[in-house]
């Protein structure tokens, strides 16, 4: 961090700890802040109090296509397009903004979280690299992600079409009713919902 102004470098280092915070991997922080690899690594041990995993990111588009991760995607980008859209944030804050406010989505709902920090930045990526890219369903107009290059005529979601072995324990039963509740622009399809709605 030469010839950087320390207010500068402040604004880097509490980003880091604030992604650092959020679960994501060292490789995010390398790309996203100004801060050697050597004080990453440092800052990583004392907020964690453990070294970062080693390996590889996450590099398969395919995981987004999963049933459950893709519905928890799709929401995640819905915020996320939202906020870098309207809130004017940079690509980074939004991606922060949109994470903590779908955490807090899962915990007022009492779901278990199943986009990390490191996979919904990697999302964000893909979409941008145009490898992945939304449409609409046909049923609901939810907006969700699918494989840029594939055909989409048709699409209907995996809310409006849970697949059978999805719907079978409570937990999965719940997820549905839950995604459909926090999808704001996805009314719920015409059938009976799988858990009754508490407003
Ligand atoms: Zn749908």
């Amino acid at each position: 961090m030469r010839n950087k102004s320390v207010i500068t470098e402040a604004h880097q280092i509490t980003l880091a700890i604030e992604l650092v915070q959020l679960g994501a991997r060292l490789p995010v922080l390398e790309a996203e802040t100004s801060v050697s690899r050597e004080r990453l690594l440092k800052l990583y041990k004392e907020v964690k109090g453990k070294s970062p995993p080693k390996g590889m990111l996450p590099f398969s588009t395919d995981w987004f296509m999963n049933w459950q991760p893709n519905i928890h995607a799709s929401l995640f980008l819905d915020i996320y397009r939202y906020l870098e859209e309207n809130a004017g944030a940079s690509a980074i804050e939004a991606i922060v903004k949109a994470y903590r406010l779908y955490i807090e989505h899962l915990e007022v709902n009492g779901l278990e979280c199943v986009l990390s920090f490191t996979r919904a930045w990697s999302l964000v990526r893909f979409v941008k690299a145009k490898m992945l890219t939304t449409v609409s369903c046909t049923q609901c107009r939810g907006h969700f992600i699918v494989h840029a290059l594939d055909l989409h005529r048709g699409y209907v979601c995996g809310l409006c079409h849970v697949p059978s072995r999805a719907g079978k324990t409570r937990q999965a039963a719940l997820a549905v009713q839950s995604a459909r509740e926090l999808l704001p622009r996805t009314p719920a399809p015409a059938r009976a919902p799988v858990v009754a709605t508490v407003d």
